[in-house]
C-alpha cells in the first residue's frame, strides 16, 4: 500500500473478481492472491458462476466448493452471477440484440430472459452457491451487468440484498441505490480494449476521488496480459492508498438520491462481462 497518504474515510473501493467458477482456478488463484496482498487480506467480492457455460458445475466441483467456503468464512463477500453466464435466449427488439451481442460477447445471460426463467435460475443458482459456501449470498450481479424487465422483476422476487449494474449498487427490495458511479475494469478480448481498458484504469487512478464510493472488478481473462496484471496492481493500490477499503454490505443508505436514468439502461464496456 501506498503509504504517501492516509485513505479518505469518506471515500470507499469495493473491490470484486468476476466469473469465479472452477473453469478459472488458477486464475482466480492469482487474482485473488495478488489482491489479498494488496489489500491485506481477502478484502474483496466473489461473483460466482453456479455453472460456466454449461460445462463447469459447481456442485460437482466438491474441491473447489470448500475452496469458496473457506474464502467465505475469510470475509469474501460472495454474490451469485448468473447461472451459465453464456447468453442462450431469443432477444426481443433489435436494441437488446445489438446490446448482447456486439457489447458482450454474447455473455448477457440475464438480458433476454423471462421474469419465470430468470427466477428459476437464480433461486437454483443462488442454492448451488449456498450450498458450496454454507452462508447466504451477498447478492445477485447479472453477467455483463445486463438486465432485461425479466431479471429485474425476478430480483425482487427472490429479495436479493444487493445487485449492481456497470453504474450502480442497489437494493432490489426498494430499489434504494447505495453507490452510484462506472466499475473501473479492463478488457482482454481484443488489443483495441485491452489499450482502452488501460487508458480509463489510468485516469481512474489520476482523477480526483469525487465519487463516494469507487468499484473495481477483474476477470480471469485478465491474467493472460501481463499488461493488464500491472495495471490492476497499480489502480488497487493507488486506490487503496486513497480510499477506505468497503465491502458492499457496508455501503451506507441511498447515496444522491433515487432518480436519473432507469437502471440497467447503460451501455457496458465493450467486450467485459
Ligand atoms: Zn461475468
Amino acid at each position: 500500500m501506498t503509504a504517501a497518504t492516509t485513505p479518505l474515510p469518506d471515500r470507499r473501493l469495493v473491490v470484486s473478481i468476476h466469473d469465479v467458477s472452477p473453469a478459472f482456478e488458477d486464475s482466480i488463484d492469482r487474482l485473488a492472491d495478488m489482491i489479498g496482498d494488496i489489500l491485506g487480506g481477502p478484502r474483496f467480492a466473489m461473483l460466482v458462476v453456479p455453472d460456466h457455460w454449461g460445462a463447469a458445475p459447481l456442485d460437482r466441483a466438491p474441491a473447489f466448493a470448500r475452496r469458496l467456503r473457506g474464502w467465505a468464512g475469510a470475509g469474501v463477500e460472495m454474490f451469485l452471477h448468473g447461472w451459465f453466464h453464456r447468453d442462450t435466449s431469443d432477444h426481443r427488439g433489435a436494441g437488446a440484440a445489438i446490446k448482447a451481442r456486439y457489447m458482450t460477447a454474447g455473455e448477457g445471460e440475464f438480458l433476454g430472459l423471462s421474469a419465470d426463467e430468470a427466477e428459476f435460475r437464480m433461486r437454483r443458482g443462488r442454492d448451488v452457491v449456498e450450498q458450496a459456501i454454507g452462508e447466504p449470498v451477498a447478492g445477485f450481479v447479472a453477467p455483463a451487468w445486463l438486465y432485461g424487465a425479466g431479471a429485474m422483476t425476478a430480483l425482487k422476487a427472490c429479495d436479493f440484498a444487493l445487485a449492481e449494474d456497470h453504474f450502480r449498487v442497489w437494493r432490489p427490495a426498494t430499489g434504494a441505490v447505495v453507490a452510484r458511479g462506472p466499475v473501473v475494469t479492463w478488457a482482454s478480448r481484443s488489443p483495441a480494449r485491452t489499450a482502452s481498458s488501460l487508458a480509463v484504469a489510468a485516469a481512474a487512478r489520476a482523477l480526483p476521488d469525487w465519487l463516494p464510493t469507487l468499484r473495481v472488478a477483474v476477470h480471469p481473462g485478465d491474467v493472460t496480459k501481463e499488461s493488464l496484471m500491472t495495471s490492476i496492481d497499480r489502480t488497487i493500490r493507488s486506490l487503496s492508498g486513497r480510499r477506505t477499503v468497503a465491502r458492499y454490505a457496508d455501503l451506507p443508505g441511498v447515496e444522491g438520491g433515487r432518480g436519473g436514468s432507469p437502471i440497467g439502461s447503460g451501455l457496458v464496456p465493450e467486450g467485459v462481462s
